[in-house]
């Protein structure tokens, strides 16, 4: 991708008023957004729709993920006039553009280190700078490089001005999402082997044999009911028991969530609960042993925990039934 200046108007500047950096060089856009339901669609300015960038709701796993996302979107910057060079002075954060060939600009965040100021002159009544401004790129193949620009290659960055309505609306529709699904959040540096703490805090079916037994599950007889739910589960091949689910939970939420992060087509359901019970249980079913394995795999990863949107800790998986 290439970029001419971002405010050249090929179309009403005012449809390209978000600036965008972009996540295949890294470089800022100017681009207008379009919202049709889920589905956020970039159009770069001067650019064919060929390159437009498209982001879906269902396609964000994290709220990090979300945030990292967000952090690449601003206001337009304003390109600097040569009234205004006063305001660039040391420590001012600027989007300067940046030849590599003479001709493809593209921008990126620098800070200025200096400005080495010349008189201005005025021409046919218009002021012209020529003060040399030495900046330090921030990001892209020139990040930490010393480079000297003139105003004309320099836009003072907007940091406070609002988000693109149809932005904030794709944001929020997203956050929604992820706040009413079991979430997977990244946890490597004090990752909990699933299995190790289900070993901990299982409660096994009295009835039911078990492939994966944890030590102390012969005591536990706190569940001897779920076995009467296995036929309820249509004969399949295997069922993972799982606990301290929100008692709302919809089995659909956890078909979706487990489909979206394995692929596995699954069929699940939530055990009805006491009253007096904070939480529940369910199971999900597979139909056959590699399956069993890929579930396995991502129910025991270290480098995530599983939480219910009320934030409690979803675990306690067991195979309970190989048919
Ligand atoms: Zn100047």
């Amino acid at each position: 991708m290439s970029v001419a200046n971002p405010n050249a108007a090929s179309v009403p500047p005012s449809d390209y008023d978000v600036e965008f950096r972009s996540l295949s060089d890294d470089a800022w856009y100017s681009v207008c957004t379009v919202l049709d339901g889920e589905k956020l669609t970039l159009k770069y300015q001067n650019f064919s729709d060929d390159d437009d960038s498209i982001f879906e709701v269902k396609n964000f796993k994290t709220l990090e993920e979300l945030e990292r996302l967000e952090d690449r979107f601003r206001p337009i910057s304003a390109q600097l006039q040569d009234n205004e060079c006063h305001k660039v002075v040391g420590g001012v954060v600027v989007c300067a553009s940046h030849s590599f060939d003479g001709s493809d600009n593209r921008f990126y965040d620098a800070v200025v280190d200096d400005v080495v100021h010349k008189e201005h002159s005025f021409e046919q009544g218009g002021e012209m700078c020529s003060c040399t401004f030495i900046v330090i790129m921030q990001h892209g193949p020139v990040a930490g490089c010393f480079v000297n620009k003139t105003i004309e290659s320099l836009c003072l960055v907007q940091s406070y001005a609002c988000l693109d309505p149809n932005l904030q609306l794709f944001l929020k529709m997203v956050k929604e999402r992820l706040q009413n699904e079991p979430c997977v959040l990244e946890n490597k540096k004090s990752a909990t082997s699933f299995t190790k703490w289900l070993n901990q805090n299982t409660k096994c079916a009295k009835q039911s044999p078990c492939k994966k037994r944890p030590p102390d599950e012969a005591k536990s007889n706190d569940h001897s009911d779920w076995s009467r739910d296995d036929n309820d589960l249509g004969g399949c091949s295997s069922v993972f028991l799982i606990d301290n689910l929100d008692k709302d939970l919809s089995p659909s939420t956890i078909v979706e969530f487990i489909h979206s992060r394995t692929s596995l087509s699954v069929q699940a359901c939530v055990f009805p609960s006491m009253s007096s019970e904070m939480y529940t249980q369910g199971a999900i079913v597979l139909n056959c042993r590699k399956n069993l394995e890929k579930l396995s795999k991502f129910l025991d990863c270290q480098d995530h925990i599983i939480m219910s949107k009320r934030g409690r800790r979803i675990g306690s998986i067991k195979v309970l039934a190989m048919l």
